[in-house]
């Protein structure tokens, strides 16, 4: 039996909600299930206003438009880090500036970021890398002081918190992912989420081609036209059908994750310092959501060897990102830059299986064979 890296969770219910819609004749996007997905985030997490949308890029893009970077504008992103963070604010013209991962978890360093500011600085994304929180109170602290918008790439951070905050709750704006390799899902998609009011209004028309049709469904304007820019960002409500079955089972979901992953720490743990390989880091400010379980080899070599073996006895375990600031796109326009931690996390970080229905004793046992 081969164990896959990653396998998507059904939890049962998902083609009961979607034969709903399907009955309902609401098939096109902000129906019924929609509108019961943004209610459960906004309550469970006290988010102002959340937004599906079809993926967490696109709510990045949103992000983007609703910041009204320009082409000029710079804005800071890690370079460990998926392409979208960077990406969607470079469809605005924005220029990237990389920061560097912290030496002991791959989040964003926090101590370098003032350096990389300027006056033409528009927004910071930190990125909370494996779902365990950026430290936040320093960030907003810079937001603050040098007129920054902050927005989160919460893409892996669903049902996590930050000194007790839910990540996703602490910026200006926020973007989550529900791709099939995330802890809840849907396929793909993902959702926005606004905590400065003053950009709700102009999310709502941009969500929908960039007309004013929800203040018109609440009967605030007469007519309903085009006042915008925008897209069509919102998912359809078989997606919405689906999710609403996932986050029917929130609970029971992390629950399992984070079982797993204790499992992982507990059983690899010797191994771990007998081999000089490190494990994640929650700092004391962040909580574990259980989204992802890796290990950091002491080489490339041995990440090599351990990705050889492990896949030698059927089980898949991969890396992650290469370093955005040295890849083509970026590296043929910008002059070369030295981030040393995110290179070593592109060089040495690999991820371990994790999945609700995964087998994880017999992943622990063959690590321990290597
Ligand atoms: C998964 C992921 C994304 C992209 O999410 P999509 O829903 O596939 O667009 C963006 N950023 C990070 C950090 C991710 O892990």
């Amino acid at each position: 039996m081969q164990i896959p890296f990653n396998k998507p969770y059904l939890t049962g219910k998902e083609t009961h909600y979607i034969e709903s819609a399907v009955k309902a004749w609401q098939l096109s996007g902000n129906g019924m299930f929609t509108q019961k997905c943004h209610a459960f985030f906004e309550q469970h997490y006290g988010f102002k206003k959340v937004l599906l949308t079809t993926s967490c890029t696109d709510a990045l893009e949103m992000c983007a438009i609703l910041a009204n970077i320009q082409p000029g504008d710079e804005v800071i992103v890690p370079s460990y880090t998926f392409v979208s963070t960077a990406i969607a604010f470079v469809r605005q013209g924005a220029t990237i500036v990389f920061a560097d991962s912290e030496s002991n978890t791959p989040n964003i360093d926090v101590s370098k970021l003032e350096a990389l500011i300027t006056p033409k600085t528009k927004a910071i994304v930190p990125v909370h890398y494996a779902g365990v929180a950026c430290d936040m109170d320093p960030i907003m602290a810079l937001a603050d002081k040098y007129n920054l918008i902050v927005i989160e790439d919460a893409a892996q951070a669903i049902d996590s918190c930050y000194k007790g905050k839910p990540l996703g709750s602490i910026g200006h704006m926020a973007a989550f992912s529900f791709h099939e390799t995330k802890n809840i899902i849907s396929g793909e998609g993902g959702m926005l989420v606004i905590n400065d009011e003053k950009y709700t209004n102009r999310a709502e028309i941009i969500w929908e081609k960039g007309a004013n049709r929800a203040a018109f469904f609440r009967g605030e304007v007469a007519k309903y036209t085009w006042v915008d820019t925008g897209s069509s960002f919102l998912p359809s409500e078989i997606i919405a059908a689906f999710l609403w079955a996932q986050i029917e089972n929130l609970n029971k979901i992390q629950e399992k994750r984070l079982t797993l992953w204790q499992s992982y720490y507990a059983g690899l743990k010797d191994w771990a310092e007998a081999n000089g390989v490190h494990f994640p880091l929650v700092p004391d400010y962040a909580t574990n959501n259980a989204h992802m379980f890796y290990l950091i080899c002491n080489s490339e070599a041995q990440r090599s060897q351990l990705i050889n073996h492990l896949k030698g006895n059927g089980i898949l375990a991969i890396f992650h990102y290469q370093s955005l600031h040295s890849s083509p796109y970026y590296f043929e326009r910008h002059d070369a830059r030295e981030l040393p931690n995110s290179d070593s996390y592109s060089n040495k970080l690999v991820r371990l299986p994790m999945y609700y229905e995964l087998d994880v004793e017999k992943v622990i046992a063959k690590i321990k064979q290597f």
